[in-house]
């Protein structure tokens, strides 16, 4: 068996020891004869399975008792809908913090249900920074202010969550269980599985319960957090597969050693581009001031661009996939997700190295 080194930005690398486990019990889960897809989510073995996935995700992520953990369907990007149907409670309007294309698919997304406020914007300047909090224009009335903590496009990455008065919602699709985040200073906090906690299909939500109950009318009951909520997010069926896998994932982690390791490697990772990045004289380039710069997806471009082509073949034909940046940005980018393993990571800087020895 062959693996490549995997960098894609999602879906994304899994760990390899997760693969195998559910590998092994792909046609018999748990003594049943049947496999963890064949089970009704009604049944007990699933109910274990879902209830010890939800124990695990609030060990790892110091989640207050008060939060419901919610595991949805619809990806990151029903959630750009799904939190204003939910949390204007009346209000006209939500504050963003718009840092890259993401902050800005959830402003337009906003937009059909409220008047949404951009508080700041790094726009002008290229998505190269968060803007600093003495230029956020912030309405002491918003129904809540969002920020994305990791954008994932432009590899700009929050170095501390925002101070709001209002309450402070998160996309921490990129980010979530790959450094520590402060749970308890938010309202909300949403990611899809597919970048740091397992397969595309299930979306985590980690929502306050002073917050629920207020959706607007046309919401749907599977749109409705409160309804998921009392449902245990089984509403209807869920993502049952990929919901195991996140289980899995969620283990892997704990062994790992938790966030705070899991952190540290993350950052010796991303070190070790910006790195090579920092030292190739301008081969490589990477517009984002260093304080604000991601540990989970590093773009780049190469100052010659039509080097471009040759880079991703030569990294292919290495064993590095998944290295082609966003097609609204061009360039690399590498992402180093919480599964990118430091070997991958070492190769790819190694490469890089060899590459602007050849071509520089
Ligand atoms: C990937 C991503 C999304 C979109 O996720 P989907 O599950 O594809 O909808 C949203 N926000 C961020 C920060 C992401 O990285």
């Amino acid at each position: 068996m062959a693996r490549s080194h995997n960098f894609s930005a999602g879906p994304a690398a899994l760990p390899l020891e997760v693969l195998q486990e559910a590998h092994e019990e792909f046609f018999d889960f748990a003594g049943t004869g049947m496999s963890v897809m064949e089970i009704s989510h009604r049944s007990d073995t699933f109910i274990a399975l879902a209830r010890q996935a939800e124990r695990d995700l609030r060990e790892l992520l110091d989640v207050p008792a008060r939060y419901k953990v919610l595991f949805l369907q619809g990806g990151a990007s029903m959630q750009f809908s799904q939190v204003p149907m939910n949390l204007l409670r009346g209000k006209a309007s939500a504050d963003y913090l718009h840092t890259g294309l993401w902050s800005g698919k959830a402003i337009m997304a906003a937009r059909r249900y409220c008047a949404p406020r951009v508080a700041a914007s790094s726009e002008a300047s290229g998505f190269d920074r968060v803007p600093p909090a003495s230029e956020w224009r912030l309405d002491p009335d918003a129904a809540y202010l969002h920020y994305t903590e990791n954008e994932t496009v432009h590899g700009v990455q929050f170095a501390a969550a925002p101070e709001a008065a209002v309450p402070l919602v998160c996309d921490a699709c990129s980010s979530l269980l790959s450094k520590p985040i402060d749970i308890s200073r938010h309202g909300l906090v949403y990611a899809a599985a597919q970048k740091n906690i397992g397969p595309a299909g299930i979306t985590i939500v980690l929502v306050d319960e002073a917050l629920l109950g207020g959706a607007l009318p046309l919401t749907p009951d599977v749109l409705d957090y409160a309804s998921q909520a009392r449902a245990d997010s089984m509403l209807n069926t869920p993502a049952t597969y990929s919901w195991y896998l996140t289980g899995l994932t969620l283990k892997w982690i704990r062994k790992s050693g938790g966030v705070a390791a899991i952190h540290r490697a993350n950052q010796a990772k991303a070190g070790l581009l910006y790195r090579e990045i920092d030292a190739s004289g301008g081969f490589y380039v990477n517009i984002v001031q260093p304080a604000f710069r991601s540990i989970n997806n590093v773009p780049f471009f190469l100052a010659d661009p039509s080097l471009e082509p040759a880079f991703l073949r030569a990294a292919e034909a290495a064993g590095m996939r998944g290295l082609k940046g966003h097609a609204s940005a061009g360039g690399i980018r590498a992402s180093l997700y919480n599964a990118v393993g430091p070997d991958a990571v070492a190769a790819l800087a190694d490469f890089m190295k060899e590459f602007r020895r050849v071509h520089g």
